[in-house]
C-alpha cells in the first residue's frame, strides 16, 4: 500500500502518521521525492483504514496495490479448493449441476422435478423456500415448510438440497440444509456474512447484481474470517445498460476469479438472461470459460412457475441439456 502525503505536510505530523503505522506492524518506507513523498507500506495492510488514513491532515492519497482479501486470495493459497458434500466434490475436477425450481411450491411439484433432475444427471437439488421477491404482493416462498418439503425430496431422491437463507434470525431452520445459498441481493448483507462463517457448512454465495468482484471476493471473506472457508461463488448475471435481457452474463469472471481466487465457481445461466431458450448456449458458454458448474432452474411446468417461469426448463428440456452438458464435460476430461 502506498501513502501520497500532502505537499507541505508538517515534519511532526508525517513522523506521527509514521509511528502510528508502525504501532500496526507495519514497515514504513518513506520516500522524497522531486514531486511527492510517499510512504511505502509493507505488512498485513489487509486491515489498514483507507478512509481512517485520507482523513489525515498529511495523507493526500492512499493507493492499495495488493487485494484487500487474504483468506480468499489464491496468493495465499495457491491450490485450487474442493468442497466436499455428502460425497460430491465442487472444485476443479468435476463439474456439479444444482438443478430444481426458483421456488418450492408444493409436495407434489418438489417430488417430481426431483426425481426427473435426478434422472437427468443432475447433482443436487436446489428450490427456494424464502424467496426474496422485488414485490411485497409476489409468492414469498412456503418458507418453513418449503424446507420441510425438500428434506422429504433428499429422503426421496438422496439429492443433497440447496437453498436461499435471508437472514442470520434462520441459521437454525437451515441446519439440515447441505449447501446455504446467499443470494444476490443479500451479497452485502454482512450480519448473515458473518454468522455464516461460524458455521461449518458449504456456503453457495451468489455475485450482487451491481458488485464488483472485488466486493464479491470481500463477501467471500467476511464468511472465511470467522472460520467457515467452505464458499462456492455463482456467478448470475449483473446489471449493466442493456434492457433485452434479465442481466448480462459476466463470463469473464470465471477466468478472473479462478486467477485471484483458490474458491470454485458456478454460473446460473437462468437468471442471468431470464429466458429458457438461452439456458443451454450460456451452459456451454460456462462450461468453455472453465467453470466449475452450474445452477439451474427446472419447473415441471413453467408456464404455470409461481416465480420465474420464463427463466426454467421443464424436465425434458434439462434432460436435453444435461446430455449436452455430459459430452462436453466428458471432452475435458472432467467427471460429473
Ligand atoms: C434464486 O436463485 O432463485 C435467486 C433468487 O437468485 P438471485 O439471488 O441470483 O437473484
Ligand atoms: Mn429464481
Amino acid at each position: 500500500m502506498i501513502v501520497i502525503l500532502k505537499p507541505n505536510a508538517p515534519q511532526d505530523k508525517v513522523q506521527t502518521l509514521i509511528h502510528q503505522l508502525e504501532s500496526q506492524r507495519l514497515t514504513v518506507h518513506f520516500s522524497q521525492g522531486v514531486n511527492s513523498t510517499l510512504l511505502g507500506l509493507v505488512g498485513d495492510t489487509a486491515s489498514v483504514d483507507i478512509d481512517h488514513l485520507l482523513a489525515d491532515d498529511a495523507v493526500a492519497d492512499v493507493k492499495r496495490i495488493s487485494e484487500p482479501y487474504k483468506l480468499a486470495n489464491r496468493r495465499f493459497h495457491p491450490l485450487d479448493t474442493t468442497i466436499s458434500v455428502e460425497g460430491r466434490e465442487i472444485g476443479p475436477k468435476t463439474f456439479q449441476v444444482i438443478a430444481g425450481p426458483c421456488s418450492v411450491e408444493s409436495q407434489e411439484q418438489l417430488a417430481n422435478v426431483a426425481q426427473s433432475v435426478k434422472e437427468s444427471g443432475a447433482g443436487f437439488l436446489r428450490g427456494g423456500a424464502f424467496k426474496p421477491r422485488t414485490s411485497p404482493y409476489s409468492f414469498q416462498g412456503l418458507e418453513e415448510k418449503g424446507i420441510e418439503l425438500l428434506l422429504e425430496a433428499k429422503r426421496l431422491t438422496g439429492l443433497p438440497i440447496v437453498t436461499e437463507i435471508m437472514s442470520d434470525s434462520q441459521i437454525d431452520e437451515f441446519q439440515q440444509v447441505d449447501i446455504i445459498q446467499v443470494g444476490a441481493r443479500n451479497m452485502q448483507n454482512f450480519r448473515l456474512l458473518k454468522a455464516l462463517g461460524h458455521l461449518n457448512k458449504p456456503i453457495l454465495l451468489k455475485r450482487g447484481l451491481s458488485n464488483t468482484i472485488e466486493e464479491w471476493l470481500m463477501s467471500a471473506e467476511y464468511i472465511m474470517a470467522g472460520g467457515n472457508e467452505q464458499i462456492i461463488l455463482c456467478e448470475r448475471g449483473i446489471r449493466t445498460f442493456e434492457t433485452a435481457l434479465r442481466n448480462n452474463l459476466d463470463l469473464s469472471a470465471v477466468p478472473l476469479v479462478k486467477r485471484l481466487s483458490h474458491l470454485p465457481i458456478i454460473i446460473d445461466p437462468s437468471h442471468a438472461a431470464g429466458m429458457a431458450w438461452m439456458v443451454q448456449p450460456l451452459a456451454r458458454a460456462a462450461i468453455a470459460a472453465g467453470a466449475d458448474g452450474l445452477m439451474v432452474e427446472v419447473h415441471n411446468n413453467p408456464k404455470k412457475a409461481l416465480c420465474d417461469g420464463a427463466q426454467s426448463l421443464n424436465p425434458e428440456e434439462f434432460h436435453l441439456l444435461m446430455e449436452d452438458v455430459k459430452r462436453r464435460v466428458a471432452f475435458e476430461g472432467r467427471e460429473m
